[in-house]
């Protein structure tokens, strides 16, 4: 297999902005696994599952067609051959994604999808689980950290119309689910090397991951 990177870490800890900066400079893919959990979620909320019912998510997370781009450049996202890289990044798809990607149906059939992705390597890949769960024979293994307000406040640039306090605290409830989740909860993989960004121009942490690809 070619050059994996596994990019794993919180909401906000720069994993977006890190994994394409280094997959740019390496000359190779990039893929963005959030994006897929955030697209089956818009295809659930579209279809009017009840998210509160894990059975009903598992019962029909089968049926979506989720094709996503590797370029880093760009953030194809296609559900169905429905272009949503807008509508993924709205407010109701955040605040439901949590409960979406918490259904180990939905895990499975994702993980495999980003496996077939992952193929004969080549990319920078981003997400909670990666090292731990989708590609533990990555070549390098990040976890990127930053402080709560720090993370809050790079979101907050991302999103309009939000103050930092409200998304810090939407940021905070989503972590929390994450990282309490049965199925594949966010955590530091075997080998992974932490990386607190809290202090570092996005420059830095990118120039930090390609000495340690390097190495
Ligand atoms: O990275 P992003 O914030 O877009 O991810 C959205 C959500 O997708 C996360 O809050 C998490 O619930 C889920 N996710 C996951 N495993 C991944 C990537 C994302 O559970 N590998």
């Amino acid at each position: 297999t070619g050059l994996v990177v596994a990019m794993d870490g919180p909401s906000g800890s720069g994993k977006s902005s890190v994994s394409r900066g280094v997959a740019r400079a390496l000359g190779v893919r990039y893929l963005d696994t959030g994006a897929m959990y955030r697209a089956m979620t818009w295809w659930m909320l579209q279809q009017g599952v009840d998210l509160a019912d894990p059975a009903a998510i598992a019962a029909r997370c089968a049926e979506p067609r989720i094709e996503s781009g590797t370029d880093p450049d760009g953030s194809a996202i296609h559900v169905d051959g429905v272009d949503v890289a807008g509508p993924i990044r709205q407010a109701d798809v955040t605040g439901a994604v949590s409960a979406v990607s918490a259904v180990p149906e939905v895990r499975a059939r994702l993980v495999a999808l980003q496996r077939e992705i992952i193929g004969g390597g080549d990319i920078v890949v981003e997400g909670r689980d990666i090292g731990t769960v989708v590609w533990p024979s990555a070549t390098l293994k990040v976890y990127l950290t930053a402080s709560a307000e720090a993370r809050a406040r790079r979101r907050s640039a991302e999103v309009t119309g939000s103050t930092v306090e409200a998304q810090q605290a939407a940021m905070a409830t989503r972590d929390k689910l994450d990282s309490t989740r049965k199925a594949d909860p966010l955590s530091v993989a075997d080998g992974a090397i932490e990386l607190d960004t809290t202090e570092l121009t996005l420059e830095e942490v990118i120039a930090e991951v390609l000495r340690l690809v390097a190495k």
